[in-house]
């Protein structure tokens, strides 16, 4: 592969819509099935697996290409099923597979599937060294994160031979695609399988200086509309422009697809007036207010909206949270074979000291804040942690950022080399562009639990390519958490048992 022409990709959640946006110039589709798919709120969605053989068809006499997503994450318990759904949609003949677990590559590789794979959003590739990591593994496409700036595309253009897709227009989430757990840990359903019940959509009020009762919408973020960038994008080295939206109707759909084609038949015939009639015609029947992300700096204030007034539907209602008292924690225990070996993760090295004992085999110092601080800033810390060890059995671990943008890399790659003076049992990622610097270092690899580990088919995969030990998701429940421990695996787990974790 892999460079392709430059396409508008479509959403469809139902026939109707299918059919409406090739009839308004689509090039392609991406849809989900009943089954293994992210959007299952609304149960009249998505097709039946006749229906996606139909699709393809369908598509296919048009000369219009075929992307299923089966993008959630998986549980163990859902692997043997999820081998046959994967079996069937390569032998439909779809013309790609959009994914976010791991566990699908490693299948994939097994099954000796053809169907090529494409890298869903939720995978959070937002740097060139992620993207060049996905090539090497198989992937021939990657979506890429959708807060990047303009600058940071063409990087990542430029570090890999991936045909690049990104989201021209739709809802944004005001958190790293892949990394909210705020839906999982406020009500039980995960973004990350689609069950997101966007609680980020629901008035807040903020403590410290405003006043009791004045309730915003501080997270709501705006959508995105860059119908007016293409031209930008395309020299950027987008190849496909995804419209976001598969729980739209007809209608809506073969709008946004109408005004996109004209919009991207525009640019590339360098005619850019097309792009701004395009544009007022969305913004007509716009249901947020728009927005262009990061394409062009930090979104500033305006691209949230604070009133609420746009906001269409609240599929939930605000949540009082309460604090949780003793009695509310149930006792339910786990046996496990062997015992389990304890590690403490820090920011202050300057309580090891008083840790220290027989039990506490690693350290792991989280470097959060090489994005914040850059990495020079911050070693000090490091470097204290790896004196206050030397010489003992506790190993120290450096753990590198849960998201890390193209910008960061460079400051990932100082982190890298700093550590090579100390004494360091591994390091901890969080996304692919460290596994590969970190790999490419010579580092012993453990993951993080931003690798959203949920099965052993992933870890199986993930043990293949080089890492050592692994975290399990924080947002698997005790008996999933069973479910992979009870598995022959020779891969190491470990878990957060205690402490806070960024939701
Ligand atoms: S809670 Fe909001 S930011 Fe988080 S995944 Fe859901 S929609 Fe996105």
């Amino acid at each position: 592969m892999i460079k392709a022409e430059i396409e508008l990709l479509a959403p469809a959640g139902k026939w109707d819509v299918m059919v409406a946006a090739v009839a308004a110039g689509a090039d392609a589709v991406y849809l989900g099935g009943k089954r293994f798919n992210m959007r299952m709120l609304r149960p009249e969605y998505n097709f039946s697996d006749s229906e996606l053989r139909d699709a393809c068809e369908y598509l296919h006499q048009r000369s219009k290409k075929l992307y299923i997503t089966v993008n959630n994450l998986y549980y163990q318990a859902e692997l043997e099923e999820l081998q046959d759904y994967l079996v069937f949609i390569n032998d439909i003949g779809a013309d790609a597979v959009i994914i976010q677990d791991l566990a699908i590559a490693q299948l994939h590789k097994e099954l000796n599937l053809q169907i090529p794979i494409h890298a869903s959003v939720q995978m959070g590739i937002a740097n060139g060294a992620a993207a060049a990591l996905l090539e090497e593994w198989g992937f021939s496409r990657a979506i890429l994160s959708k807060n990047l700036s303009l600058q940071e595309i063409k990087d990542i253009h430029h570090s890999t031979r991936l045909s690049i897709e990104y989201f021209a227009h739709g809802d944004l989430c005001v958190s790293h695609a892949g990394q909210c757990y705020m839906s999982s840990f406020m009500a039980g359903e995960s973004g990350n399988r689609g069950r997101c019940l966007k609680p980020c959509r629901w008035p807040y009020s903020v403590a410290n200086g405003i006043p009791a009762g004045e309730m915003k919408y501080y997270l709501a973020h705006n959508d995105l509309c860059l119908v007016n960038h293409i031209q930008d994008l395309i020299e950027a080295g987008v190849a496909s422009f995804k419209i976001e939206g598969r729980m739209r109707g007809a209608e809506y759909i073969a709008h946004l697809i109408t005004c996109y084609r004209e919009a991207l038949d525009n640019a590339i015939n360098k005619q850019g007036e097309g792009a701004l009639a395009a544009h007022s015609r969305l913004e007509e029947n716009k249901i947020r207010d728009f927005c262009t992300g990061n394409l062009y700096g930090r979104p500033e204030i305006d691209a949230i909206g604070l009133s609420g007034a746009r906001e269409p539907v609240f599929i939930s209602t605000a949540l009082r949270l309460e604090r949780l008292k003793t009695d509310d924690f149930e006792h339910r225990p786990i046996t496990l074979e062997k015992s389990g070996q304890l590690s403490v993760k820090l920011h202050d090295p300057r309580v090891i000291p008083e840790l220290l004992s027989p039990e506490l085999e690693t350290v792991i110092m989280e470097w959060e804040g090489i994005r914040q601080l850059k990495g020079q800033k911050s070693f000090g810390r490091i470097q204290e942690a790896a004196r206050q060890l030397e010489g003992l059995n506790t190993g120290l671990v450096v753990e590198l950022p849960r998201i890390v943008a193209q910008n960061d890399l460079p400051d990932i790659r100082i982190a890298l080399e700093n550590i090579r003076g100390i004494n360091v049992l591994a390091v901890m990622v969080n996304d692919y562009g460290s596994l590969k610097l970190a790999r490419d270092y010579g580092y012993n690899i453990w993951g993080g639990y931003g690798l959203n580990l949920s099965n052993t088919a992933a870890a199986g995969f993930l043990l293949n390519n080089g890492l050592k030990r692994l975290t399990i998701s924080p947002e698997l429940d005790a008996g999933r958490i069973k479910d992979i421990l009870n598995c022959q695996s020779p891969v190491e787990l470990e878990m957060m048992v205690h402490g806070p974790c960024a939701v």
